[in-house]
């Protein structure tokens, strides 16, 4: 519902638009005059953070140093914008009459560079002038003479009286411009003018969406100040908390969103209550060959206070690979065995679904023989056995149930299920998550009823996307590992130094202990990835190992090939485990102490981090080889040449050498991939920011959550006059369940 006082008067009416500009603008969404007066400009362009020249040529169009960068003494190719002024232009003729257009351009200096144009040469001879002003925004590098080109830039013309606004030390904001729009005529300069007469003409009026109470605490600027200071900056620091705010605000109404939501659900589901004194669990306790580290003990203290607490627990324990948490989910599973529940324990393949299986029947054999039934559900098991299985759940004969997706198929009824655990939540879906949480409800006689939820990652994410991505969960940490671990060592290796390398990897086979050799995957097809890993494996069993066992496993085994061969491994059946990713998860062999990776550098950040967890699991110093091409033994140590994709394959070796920590290693690995690809495409909930950047604005996204809390706790549908214009906002802009607001 748009006010009409907002849309008085149609964009096409102001002056400088007309019908073929407006067609173009309502093409991006750009309808009413307020549509473009909050169409914010997506960077800006000032004398001081314009490059010169000269600068860009010296550091070798490399990115000031951030702080991984610094660490690793590495910085990336990054756009960069340059204001300048064309001086000379030539158009050669080469080849088979062939043309290209060469642009000579001045930043005033004495360093000139240049643009190239291979394609459409007349066209752009004809709209670049001598003594144009331009924008070029792009990522220039030096050609073969030493002079600075820019090849595929993007170039806006500049009016005499900008580029003279611009020269006294203006910031000229830049608008995305669609191709549509810059066909239509639509440049910079229009729609600064256009903006500006809009507020000039001042007949629309900003609605503030911010409450005062909330302005006044982090000293923002109302919105139509906000907005002015977005397209007209005064100076850098009005830019900055004008800036400030817009994100503030985005990444607020998101966290009041995830609040007010999980408070919903908090006032309205009962949580079931568990409270008595677990005997199994202590009877485990005493039992346990090993002391819980002091994290573990932390996360146990914090299920069990929300196990108490009548409100439904959903927690994301995070660990590290290896931190123990298996073991923590075990303790909250026998407390709730203990209060008469059946506990779900979901996986997301057959093979950790399986070896889960194992280590928990091991756990429940040894300790409570007869008293604790575990039953495994998982695709393609055969009809009989399905029956029986499916027969001790609905009997609630069955107080543990371990499986894969197979879990939440509607047809299985549970008995009281008040405990779903799920293992390495990033890998389902949110959608799956509440299908098992549905299917838990309903196994209740008692209506409004659901489980405690407790979901496990061990693939660390850094903090600000846990609070966006997991927003709606508690959080529980493990940082540290159980005592009896030696940090890996870690190196990497180059082929020249393989021989050393296989030598090294003898040694300690002949010690007793195990390695893994992991190669990634290479092609694209089945067929063709089946026979590089049998052709590898070959010949690592033939003419490098002839002495030792290896097995084999591959991804195009079937589920109980691979556990045959992993349970092989672990009964020390094999001496050497070759096998592609698929042992990137959950493996257990505490006596594995080698893991060589080759082809390292095509691994991403967090599947080495992965694939590195396998060893190290037992008290013996264990060791990960990084094998690359001799090249990179260059690359490692300058890092600075070639294409982004080589450094960040450096940066991804050397952050595996100097670190074990996951949770710095996702930092990093953020950085490197982008928060949305770092989470893979299964996490759909990842939202999408405008204004906000989920990696630069760390600190503002832990401010708006701790404030979002704050008055969802005040007020939790914000009632009060305080919140009023928030309330409104968020309203009007998220299409929410008004239930949370109170005016469903
Ligand atoms: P992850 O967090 O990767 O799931 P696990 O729960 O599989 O880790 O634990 C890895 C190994 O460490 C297991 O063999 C487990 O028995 C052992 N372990 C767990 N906690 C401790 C501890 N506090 N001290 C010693 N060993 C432990
Ligand atoms: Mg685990």
């Amino acid at each position: 519902m748009k006010e009409t006082k907002e849309i008085l008067s149609d964009l096409m009416y102001i002056k400088g638009v007309g019908p073929k500009k407006a067609e173009a603008f309502a093409e991006e969404g750009i309808i009413t005059q307020k549509d473009l007066v909050m169409y914010l400009p997506k960077s800006y362009i000032d004398r001081e953070s314009a490059t010169p020249f000269a600068k860009i040529k010296s550091d070798l169009l490399y990115e000031e140093q951030d702080e991984t960068q610094k660490i690793l003494g590495f910085v990336f190719k990054r756009e960069i914008t340059a204001i300048c002024r064309i001086t000379h232009k030539s158009i050669y003729v080469y080849g088979k009459n062939r043309k290209l257009l060469s642009i000579t351009l001045t930043d005033g200096s004495n360093t000139p560079a240049k643009l190239v144009f291979f394609n459409m040469v007349e066209y752009f001879d004809k709209i670049y002038s001598v003594d144009s002003v331009l924008v070029v925004s792009g990522m220039p590098e030096l050609d073969p003479k030493g002079m600075l080109t820019f090849s595929h830039p993007e170039i806006e013309i500049i009016e005499q009286e900008e580029a003279e606004e611009y020269s006294s030390g203006k910031i000229l904001p830049k608008y995305r411009i669609s191709e549509k729009m810059r066909r239509s005529g639509i440049n910079l300069p229009n729609i600064r003018k256009i903006i500006k007469t809009i507020f000039e003409r001042g007949d629309f009026h900003f609605r503030e969406t911010l409450d005062f109470s909330v302005l006044d605490r982090f000293n923002l600027p109302p919105i139509r100040e906000t907005v002015h200071a977005l397209h007209f900056p005064a100076n850098m620091k009005q830019l900055e908390l004008a800036r400030y705010r817009v994100k503030f605000e985005e990444l607020l109404h998101y966290q009041l969103l995830i609040s007010m939501k999980k408070n919903y659900i908090k006032q309205t589901e009962k949580g079931i209550v568990i409270d008595k004194k677990s005997s199994s669990a202590r009877k485990l306790f005493k039992n346990l060959p090993f002391e819980l580290t002091q994290s573990q003990k932390r996360v146990l203290r914090e299920i069990d206070a929300d196990f108490r607490s009548g409100k439904n627990m959903n927690r994301l324990l995070q660990g590290d690979v290896g931190s123990g948490k298996t073991i923590v989910a075990i303790f909250t599973m026998l407390m709730a065995i203990d209060a008469g529940l059946q506990v779900a324990f979901m996986a997301p393949t057959e093979i950790l679904a399986e070896q889960h299986y194992f280590t928990l029947k091991n756990y429940f054999e040894k300790n409570f023989a007869g008293e604790i039934k575990i039953v495994q559900l998982v695709g393609g098991q055969r009809t009989k056995l399905r029956r029986e299985v499916l027969e001790e759940i609905q009997s609630g004969r069955a107080n543990v149930i371990v499986g894969t997706h197979a879990l939440f198929q509607n047809e299985i009824e549970y008995r009281r299920l008040g405990y779903v655990i799920i293992d390495e939540q990033h890998r389902f879906g949110v959608a799956q998550r509440a299908e098992l949480i549905r299917l838990a409800a309903k196994s209740f006689d008692e209506e409004h009823t659901s489980p405690h939820i407790l979901v496990m990652s061990a693939t660390p994410i850094p903090r600000t996307l846990t609070m966006t991505v997991y927003g709606d969960l508690e959080v529980s940490i493990i940082d540290e590992m159980p005592k009896n671990r030696k940090p890996i060592k870690t190196k990497v290796q180059f082929d020249e130094y393989r021989d050393a390398v296989y030598e090294h990897i003898r040694s300690e086979l002949k010690a007793g202990r195990q390695a893994y050799i992991v190669f990634p995957l290479v092609e694209k097809s089945e067929k063709l990835e089946l026979k590089a890993a049998t052709e590898h494996f070959e010949i690592i069993k033939e003419e490098i190992f002839p002495d030792f066992k290896c097995g084999l496993l591959h991804g195009q085994m079937h589920w109980y090939e691979k556990e045959a061969a992993m349970n092989s491994f672990l009964n020390k059946e094999f001496d050497i485990l070759v096998s592609t990713t698929v042992i990137e998860v959950g493996i257990d062999v505490p006596n594995a102490s080698v893991m060589l990776i080759e082809n390292a550098e095509r691994f991403g950040l967090s599947q080495l981090h992965q694939l590195r967890g396998r060893v190290g699991r037992g008290s013996d110093q264990s060791y990960c080889i990084l094998m690359t091409k001799d090249n990179f033994k260059y690359k490692m140590k300058t890092g600075l040449d070639g294409e982004n994709e080589r450094i960040s394959a450096v940066v991804r070796l050397k952050t595996m050498e100097r670190t074990t920590d996951g949770f710095e290693i996702s930092e990093v690995d953020m950085k490197l991939r982008g928060p949305g690809d770092m989470l893979g495409t299964r996490q759909a909930g990842l939202p999408e920011f405008k204004y906000a950047d989920l990696i630069k604005d760390k600190d503002i996204i832990i401010t708006a959550k701790s404030i979002a809390e704050e008055i969802v706790e005040e007020d939790p549908q914000l009632k009060s006059d305080k919140y009023m214009f928030l309330r409104q906002s968020m309203a009007e802009k998220h299409n929410i369940d008004k239930t949370y607001l109170g005016i469903a």
